[in-house]
C-alpha cells in the first residue's frame, strides 16, 4: 500500500496542476471557484479521501490523528480497500457521513443554544417526535440549495481527488 505521503507528494506534483489546468481551460472558472477547488482538493489529499477507513488506526496524539478523529465512526462501518475505496459511491458515502455529522452537530448546538439542560432522554423524546429533526433538516437543505454551485465543485474536486488516490492505490500494489 502507498503511504499516505506518496499520496500527497503525487496529489500536489501532478493531480492539483492537472486538475487546475483542466478546470482552467474547460470551464473558464471564476477565481472564487479555483480557490475552493484547490482547497478541496487539499483537504482530499490530506483527510477527506479513502484512506478514512483506516481512522481508527491514525495515532490520535497527533496532526493527523486529529484531523482524522471525527472519521473514527466512518472507519468502523467500512473495511479497509473496500466500498471507500470505489469511485464516486466511495466518495458518496463519505459526503453522507459527513453531512450525517454535521447535522448532529446542529442538533447538540441548538440544544446547547437554547439553554435546554442536555439530557438523553430529551433528546430520544424530541427525536422521536421528529420536530428538531424535521427542522433542521429542511434549514439544512434550504441551505445546502443555496450553495448548489459551491457544493458541485467542492464535489468534483473530491471525486477527482479519489480518483487519483484509487489509480495510485492500483498502480502501486
Ligand atoms: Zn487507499
Amino acid at each position: 500500500m502507498p503511504r499516505g505521503k506518496t499520496h500527497i507528494k503525487i496529489n500536489l506534483v501532478l493531480a492539483l496542476p492537472m486538475g487546475l489546468i483542466i478546470l482552467f481551460f474547460a470551464f473558464k472558472p471564476t477565481l472564487t471557484t479555483i480557490i475552493i477547488f484547490t482547497l478541496s482538493l487539499l483537504y482530499n489529499t490530506v483527510v477527506f479521501n479513502p484512506d478514512l477507513d483506516i481512522a481508527r488506526y491514525v495515532k490520535p496524539l497527533s496532526l493527523k490523528g486529529i484531523l482524522y478523529f471525527p472519521f473514527i465512526p466512518y472507519s468502523w462501518i467500512f473495511r479497509h480497500r473496500g466500498i471507500s475505496h470505489a469511485l464516486f459511491v466511495g466518495t458518496i458515502t463519505r459526503l453522507l457521513y459527513l453531512f450525517l455529522l454535521t447535522f448532529l452537530v446542529c442538533i447538540l448546538w441548538q440544544f446547547a443554544d437554547s439553554g435546554i439542560t442536555f439530557e438523553f432522554e430529551s433528546l430520544a423524546e424530541t427525536l422521536k417526535y421528529g420536530k428538531y429533526n424535521q427542522n433542521h433538516l429542511l434549514q439544512l437543505f434550504a441551505f445546502l440549495n443555496t450553495k448548489k454551485y459551491i457544493l458541485l465543485t467542492v464535489t468534483s474536486a473530491f471525486v477527482y481527488g479519489d480518483l487519483w488516490h484509487i489509480v495510485l492505490d492500483r498502480c502501486l500494489d
